[in-house]
């Protein structure tokens, strides 16, 4: 080991949040400083496979991984943090953190088993709602709506589907291009689609069975899913020293190099962020890396200015429908079918996170 890293060895590093950046970015730099990495989960996720899991309870054996797996030579911490001060974090169960070195990346507040074990029994109880259902409620019409309703459709083709989504198109977070495209594939697939109408969230049981929508239609399902997107978690940040770097949609105000702004030793990354770009994973690990470096450097005496800079990054998605298909947004074009659904919808990425994050793409060792 060169004589830098023992150095920066003594520098504890504190990551708070265990999903896609932060996950990335404990493992980045275990070898390099002392790291702790608080999450309230013993367990990172990829979130994009979560829906395939929903119908192919297996899936999640690859992409629900123990953070022990990847972080080999760190302390976890399996705890919410509730209080940040100049030096120490603090957790909800009382521990109190110091950090000489701080990365928040808290992203959404999603509520999820502490095991992964119960969140793999989770993705079965969830298949076998599916399953024994013969009419199926999603509600919303963004990408986990649109992507939950093409697994359903392809896997299940003899349900009835309903979507209802309260914009006037799919997929707001991209083009209309993509909107159409898909409004038109999921039509294709049976699935009915019901824009521009909302459902009373206090309806919401699979007791009733029967619903009404805004707009007076009334439909029956067995039983529903919530795909309405979850809030910043940053809720907690409110009462802290980073109050006041909150903007108004309470994500963190960042610098070029991803430093909350005005703080020397405190980052932020992934969708808890105020960088004007969609909120995406594959962002979120760009984000790690950046972080990851300019860490590294200041941990080891580095000079400030030569910190890498974060570019903000023209909107490319892909939305999968289904295990062949996806729609795709490129900065030029938009294209459906089974091209993009290459690229995505077979392995959802899981085979290239997962060895991103140093494990073997196929096989799990539990
Ligand atoms: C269903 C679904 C499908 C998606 N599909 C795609 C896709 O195809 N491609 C793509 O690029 N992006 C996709 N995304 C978006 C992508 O998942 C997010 O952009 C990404 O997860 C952001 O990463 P993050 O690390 O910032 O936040 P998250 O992954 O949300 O992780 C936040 C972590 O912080 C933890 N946490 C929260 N509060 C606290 C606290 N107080 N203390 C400690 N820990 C805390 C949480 O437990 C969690 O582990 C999808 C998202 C979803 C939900």
């Amino acid at each position: 080991m060169e004589g830098q890293d023992i150095e920066a060895q003594r520098r504890r590093l504190v990551v708070i949040g265990g999903g896609v950046a932060g996950s990335l970015l404990a493992k980045s730099l275990q070898f390099h400083a002392d790291v702790t990495l608080i999450d309230p989960k013993e367990y990172f996720e990829i979130p994009w496979a979560s829906l395939r899991a929903m119908v192919e309870p297996s899936f999640a054996e690859r992409s629900v991984i123990n953070h022990r797996d990847y972080f080999t030579n760190g302390r976890i911490v399996t705890s919410t943090a509730i209080d940040i001060t100049e030096t120490q974090v603090l957790t909800a169960q009382g521990r109190l953190i110091p950090y000489d070195f701080l990365v928040v990346a808290t992203g959404h507040a999603n509520y999820v088993p502490k095991s992964r074990t119960e969140r793999l029994d989770q993705y079965k109880a969830e298949y076998q709602k599916i399953n024994s259902a013969r009419s199926i409620l999603i509600v919303g019409g963004g990408p986990t709506g649109v992507e939950l309703a093409g697994e359903i459709a392809v896997d299940f083709p003899d349900k009835a589907v309903t979507l209802v989504h309260n914009g006037s198109r799919l997929l707001e977070f991209i083009g209309p291009k993509a909107s159409e495209k898909s409004l038109h594939w999921l039509k294709s697939k049976k699935v009915e689609v019901k824009l521009e109408q909302r459902v009373d969230s206090n309806s919401l049981s699979d007791e009733s069975k029967t619903y009404q929508t805004s707009a007076g239609e009334i439909f029956r399902a067995d039983c529903h899913f919530l795909c309405t997107g979850t809030p910043p978690g940053s809720a907690w940040l409110k009462e802290t020293v980073l109050k006041n770097n909150l903007d108004k949609y309470g994500r963190l105000m960042v610098d070029e190099n991803l430093r909350v702004k005005g703080r020397k030793n405190i980052f932020a990354i992934g969708d808890i962020t105020d960088i004007r770009e969609i909120k995406q994973g594959h962002l979120a690990q760009k984000h790690a890396l950046v972080a990851a470096k300019n860490l590294k450097l200041l941990m080891t005496g580095g000079k400030e200015s030569k910190m890498a800079i974060y570019e903000p990054r023209s909107v490319k998605a892909i939305v999968s429908l289904g295990r062949q298909d996806a729609v795709a947004q490129f900065p030029l074009t938009t294209i459906i079918g089974i091209v993009p659904g290459m690229i995505k919808s077979r392995d959802l990425f899981v085979g290239k996170t997962r060895k991103q994050m140093g494990l073997d793409p196929h096989v799990v060792h539990n």
